[in-house]
């Protein structure tokens, strides 16, 4: 499968929230959700600063959606399906 320029985009945007966290002093994790081509959300991993080992960046881009968007837009959102979720080294 070959990388799309907005696979590319996206990874590179995931990659930079892994820096911020590393920057933090959590581990060098970014996740961003993605439909249509349109961010919802982005995330970091938090462990460390937050002393939670559930705060992946993955997990946080989820929370960020779900304050964003509210629970049923993204339950709807993602239930039909087509949603891309890039996580770079996680
Ligand atoms: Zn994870």
């Amino acid at each position: 499968m070959q990388a799309t320029d907005d696979d590319l985009r996206w990874m590179s945007l995931a990659l930079r929230e892994s820096r911020e966290a590393h920057a933090r002093g959590d581990w060098p994790t970014g996740a961003v959700l993605v439909k249509d081509r349109q961010l919802l959300a982005s995330g970091q991993n938090r462990q460390n600063s937050r002393g939670d080992v559930t705060v992946h960046a993955e997990t946080d881009a989820l929370r960020a959606a779900f304050a964003e968007h509210g629970p049923d837009y993204l339950a709807l959102r993602l239930r039909w399906g087509g949603d891309r979720v890039a996580a770079a080294g996680d």
